[in-house]
């Protein structure tokens, strides 16, 4: 972007300059509306959640059959949903955070396959291309089991076809290991800030991993690149993709159960939160759309950014979207949060999120440390730095001017003892051992 647009940009935005100081931040989106008007823009509806998820129920025997992980939940791939009350006295104590209610932790990071919430979008995005492919190509009808799919013959024939994708680290691993159960050829193209564990991990699957020295949107540029030029050879579009978004978006639809098992109610004087660590904006973008599908104007829905990689916040607040980058406004997009260190957002979460998301807030890589650090002495799980992220939203809700002000607005500051907070933690669970060891000691 040209340097005077920016400037006049940031002099007119105290939340800019002060996002742009590499402070914390907490950002209240003025575009957000009531759901069912917010539902007149979107392109997307309910109906294509549905789709997602049937598709998903399809797959069922074929997932249960490749990875026999998933047999006790059936062949779907879902996480738990815990209270953590130890955690948050740990939040009121220790950082004042004045959290009435009730604390969950929805633990995506131990989802089978994957360990991260990439195994929800990055998988339905492989099944997807493969229904479609395999429809297309008579290898099974809809009324099969597509249990048929790992009979040899169907795995000569996507073993022509290759799937490429750019990745941080996770999407990689979920699209890389989906895609060599299926059959195909994977290629990933990972940024700089992508772990070596991961690579290696990638790699032991059969996996192609080309490593690049920039950052997240390069690796994608490249990937589709070569991609594009290889006709037997399918791009996952991290930054576009309908079909990553509605595959995380399914998870809404199986958290309504889930917290009626709980005994928790959501509606105006129950109000749900939600606390969804944010890079490029598939992952907590599509889970947004999901719950805001199934509990409409009773869930209140935030993302955090790592302060030098707030992109989706820059972005929103700008009305910029994809034509912004945490670079122009002078941050470095360099983050320990690898998950999250994405420089420039997707355009199109952007706009579907443009009046569904009640806003955002940023938090320093020091800080992702010491919350990864109390969540293990006070709860013994262990999540990766970027799905720790999630608690500046409990540790700040009830606390921070902006948002202190947002629920006036919304006329819950005498709801918030019966509200529900989920910190959705987002990767953790394959993290190995040592490198567990290395982060406990990190900012210490
Ligand atoms: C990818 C990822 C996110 C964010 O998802 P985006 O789709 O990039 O916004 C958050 N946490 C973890 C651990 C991730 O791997």
């Amino acid at each position: 972007m040209e340097k005077d647009k920016i400037k006049q940009l940031t002099d007119n935005s105290p939340l800019l300059q002060k996002a742009a100081a590499g402070q914390e931040t907490v950002w209240v989106n003025p575009d957000k509306t009531e759901f069912r008007k917010a539902m007149e823009n979107s392109e997307l509806t309910l109906k294509d959640v549905d789709d997602a998820e049937a598709r998903l129920a399809r797959f069922a025997p074929f997932i249960m059959k490749c990875f026999p992980e998933t047999r006790d939940k059936k062949g779907l791939i879902e996480s738990a949903l815990t209270p953590i009350p130890n955690m948050q006295k740990r939040l009121n104590e220790k950082y004042m955070a004045q959290l009435p209610g009730k604390l969950l932790l929805k633990q995506d990071s131990h989802l089978a396959i994957a360990g991260s919430i990439k195994a929800r979008g990055g998988i339905y995005e492989v099944l997807k291309y493969t229904e479609d492919l395999a429809l297309e190509h008579g290898l099974i009808t809809l009324e099969d089991s597509y249990e048929k799919l790992v009979e040899p013959a169907c795995r000569d024939f996507f073993s022509k076809y290759t799937i490429q994708v750019g990745s941080t680290g996770n999407l990689g691993m979920s699209i890389g290991i989906m895609s060599a159960a299926v059959g195909y050829q994977v290629i990933v193209h990972m940024s700089a800030d992508a772990k070596e564990w991961k690579k290696e991990l990638l790699r032991s699957h059969g996996v192609k991993v080309v490593e690049y020295e920039s950052d997240y949107s390069i690796a994608v540029e490249n990937g589709r690149k070569l991609s594009d030029a290889d006709p037997m050879s399918y791009f996952v579009d991290d930054e576009n993709s309908r079909n990553l978004f509605l595959g995380y978006a399914v998870a809404a639809k199986r958290l309504v159960c889930q917290l009626k098992d709980l005994g928790i109610t959501v509606d105006a004087d129950h109000p749900l939160f939600t606390y969804i660590p944010c890079g490029v904006g598939g992952a907590p973008g599509g889970v947004t759309f999901g719950l805001k599908q199934m509990f409409k104007d009773s869930v209140h829905c935030f993302f955090i950014e790592p302060v030098q990689a707030p992109c989706m916040m820059v972005g929103m607040a700008t009305g910029l979207n994809n034509e912004i980058s945490v670079q122009d406004i002078g941050l470095s997009g360099l983050t320990h949060a690898d998950g999250l260190a994405v420089g420039r957002p997707s355009g199109f979460v952007g706009g579907v999120m443009k009046e569904f998301l009640s806003g955002e807030f940023t938090v320093k890589d020091g800080k992702i440390y010491d919350y990864m650090r109390d969540l293990l002495e006070t709860e013994n799980i262990f999540l990766e730095p970027s799905a720790c992220a999630a608690f500046q939203g409990p540790a700040h809700i009830n606390k921070a001017p902006e948002t202190l002000q947002y629920l006036t607005n919304q006329t819950l500051t005498d709801k918030m003892d019966n509200a529900t907070h989920i910190a959705w933690a987002t990767g953790g669970s394959l993290v190995p051992p040592e490198i567990r060891e290395e982060y406990k000691k990190t900012y210490l």
